[in-house]
């Protein structure tokens, strides 16, 4: 595959599992520098590192949480301490903490949010002024069909995930003229840990919901924020796109 992304600077929060490896790993096969984070799976990233070493990129793991300003903040002085531009931001880190709402802890509830939204702003705040600087950048944010239809015994993640296509959708008018973009990302049932961890019969329910009769996978996902992070999409922002085998029809 041509070298889409070639020395582009991207960083990817939650890189260590799922769907942020996966774009981990695409974008540095199509030739960005990755600077990825992860919360508390040292093992996991340092095999990303070591895999991403055979790529001809550079790359930056760092251990930080989304939830802590001050830590995000950290990851933008180092990324520019290591490659001096940021050109593609990726707020993937996400949780959840399924309950319904009567047994849902208000603990339950902030750490979502506090996760999903307010990591989300976090990053993209502690970016933002080195993106109006530069006059270029991309950030796409990692949301869920859950955001847009709602799921029961998920409140706390259902309003995270709306209130990111809220924030992206505001944010793509205030910084267009800047030439950054801002896009979100609506995943269906994408199979990775989040997902797979389901008792069996959830999962056999779920595929026999979803139109295309199975669960996508992380590397669909990534696929599309390749897409999304390259030139080739420079006229679409503050869009909302769902990848989910026709889930949300
Ligand atoms: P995984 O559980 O596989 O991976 C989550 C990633 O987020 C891990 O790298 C994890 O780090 C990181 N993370 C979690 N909390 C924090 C934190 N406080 N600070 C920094 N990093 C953190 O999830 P998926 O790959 O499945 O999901 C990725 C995104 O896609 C999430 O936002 C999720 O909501 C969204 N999504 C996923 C869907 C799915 O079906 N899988 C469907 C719709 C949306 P660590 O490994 O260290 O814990």
């Amino acid at each position: 595959m041509e070298k889409t992304l070639k020395n582009q600077t991207a960083i990817i929060t939650g890189g260590s599992r799922g769907i942020g490896r996966a774009c981990c790993e695409l974008f540095a096969q199509l030739g960005a520098n990755v600077v990825f984070t992860y919360a508390k799976s040292k093992d996991e990233a340092q095999e990303l590192a070591k895999k991403l070493k055979t790529c001809q990129c550079k790359h930056l793991s760092l251990q930080a949480d989304v939830r802590d300003y001050g830590q995000c903040r950290e990851i933008v002085t180092k990324t520019l301490d290591n490659f001096r531009k940021i050109d593609i931001l990726i707020n993937n880190a996400g949780i959840i903490k399924d309950k319904a709402l009567m047994m849902m802890t208000l603990e339950d509830w902030k750490d979502v949010i506090d996760t999903n939204l307010n990591g989300t702003f976090n990053m993209t705040r502690a970016c933002i002024t080195t993106l109006l600087k530069q006059k270029s950048g991309c950030i796409l944010n990692i949301s869920s069909v859950s955001g847009l239809t709602g799921t029961p015994r998920q409140t706390n993640y259902c309003a995270s995930k709306a209130g990111i296509i809220g924030f992206s959708k505001a944010l793509a008018k205030e910084i267009a003229s800047y030439n950054i973009r801002v896009n979100t990302i609506c995943p269906g049932y994408i199979a990775t840990e989040m997902v797979t961890a389901l008792r069996d019969d959830v999962k056999k329910k779920i595929i026999e919901n979803i139109p295309v009769k199975r669960m996508g996978t992380a590397n669909e996902v990534a696929n599309l924020c390749a897409f999304l992070a390259s030139g080739e999409s420079e006229y679409i922002t503050g869009e909302v796109i769902k990848i989910d085998g026709g889930l949300a029809i």
